[in-house]
């Protein structure tokens, strides 16, 4: 049985059959955004088990984001932005990761945060973890530390909870599909 929390959030997740392409289905976290009591259990669910054990928060772009706004609002850490290639206006530190065609990268800027700072990773759904896995590289690379990965909704069977285990990466899901 869900916790209300996880219930609140999942009665507002819509799966979209063959979006982007064929074959996938796409979690759509849009009306659990456009939800403020929805949004603000998903943020406050995913920093209570890491409660006194970051000092930072380290959103992906770009629906990661939106949930490490509130999750700092209800924690009252700040936001790293882990921004993709190409945005970041000073000096940046990149990782480069694969994708289905071709590769990506994210950056962050050089200095942001005071060496050793304790990063919560949050985004919304892990696949295959190559997208976490590319921002504990980077975070690390960048003399931090990672605190932990939060995220909404972990589909299983992709191999993204055991890919960041393998790497020390504490791992938190609200929901599991
Ligand atoms: P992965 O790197 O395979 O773990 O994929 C995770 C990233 O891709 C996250 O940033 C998600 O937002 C996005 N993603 C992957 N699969 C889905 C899906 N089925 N529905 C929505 N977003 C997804």
């Amino acid at each position: 049985t869900l916790s209300s929390e996880a219930a609140l959030v999942d009665g507002l997740i819509e799966a979209i059959p063959d979006f982007p392409q064929k074959g996938v289905t796409f979690r759509d976290l849009t009306p659990v955004f456009a939800d403020g009591a929805a949004l603000k259990a998903l943020a406050t669910a995913l920093t209570r088990p890491f409660e006194g054990h970051f000092d930072s928060i380290g959103g992906l772009e770009a629906r990661g984001f939106l949930i490490a706004g509130a999750a700092s609002v209800v924690s009252g850490a700040g936001v790293l932005s882990v921004r993709k290639a190409g945005k970041l206006p000073r000096a940046v530190l990149s990782q480069e990761y694969a994708l289905e065609y071709g590769t990506a990268a994210f950056e962050v800027h050089v200095g942001q945060l005071p060496a050793g700072s304790r990063v919560l990773i949050i985004d919304d759904v892990l696949a295959t973890g190559g997208t976490a896995l590319a921002a504990v590289n980077l975070i690390e690379r960048a003399g931090w530390h990672v605190a932990g990965f939060a995220v909404a909704l972990e589909l299983d069977g992709l191999g993204g909870r055991s890919k960041l285990e393998e790497r020390g990466v504490e791992t938190f899901s609200l929901l599991q599909y």
